[in-house]
């Protein structure tokens, strides 16, 4: 099936700083007409950090939607114009203290596209070189550093709840085992 679900009618309910809420009425293909609340997000990238000795630096925060604490890799919004790769470089650098001299792109996705238009880019960086850390001022988050291989393990346990740290650790290891 292809088709597309035309707009009638937008209406804003809310604006934040992070991201928007509005409800369409769409005209659906047998003519009728249904409501579609869409939250619209300005997009984000997450970063899998591997150093020199193999591990993977993932960073621990308190998550106030789903009330938990959770392992995550470093992640953040893209700014306004920013490219996604210098949004990569900044969070990481900003949440970890790390710069990196490679960083590859691995892919881009829709983590909620059912009523979000976010859009998360993953990327892998590797030639880490640690520095100052700069994180928000209402950014609370604790370093945790472990092997790439034991992320992984966690991620066929079940042991991450975060699809984004799941999804980017999987696509890691393809990445790496890649013939440089
Ligand atoms: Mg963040």
């Amino acid at each position: 099936m292809n088709y597309e679900e035309r707009t009638m009618k937008s209406n804003k309910i809310y604006e934040g700083h992070i991201l928007s809420l509005r409800v369409d009425t769409v005209e659906l293909p047998d003519q009728k007409y249904s409501k579609r609340e869409i939250v619209e997000h300005v997009g984000a990238v997450g970063v899998v950090a591997i150093t020199e000795d193999g591990q993977v630096v993932l960073v621990r925060q308190y998550r106030k939607a789903v009330e938990k604490s959770l392992l995550e890799i470093p992640a953040g919004l893209v700014n306004a114009s920013e490219e996604p790769g210098l949004a990569a470089k900044r969070e990481l650098q900003e949440e970890t203290g790390y710069t990196c001299g490679r960083l590859d792109f691995m892919t881009e996705f829709y983590p909620s596209p059912g009523f979000s238009t976010e859009k998360i880019h993953l990327f892998l960086a590797r030639d880490l070189v640690q520095g100052e850390v700069n994180r928000d001022d209402d950014e609370f988050l604790e370093l945790e550093s472990m092997p790439f291989e034991e992320a992984l393990r966690k991620v066929y346990l079940g042991e991450f709840s975060d699809a984004k740290t799941m999804l980017a650790l999987l696509l890691a290891k393809d990445f790496m085992e890649e013939v440089e």
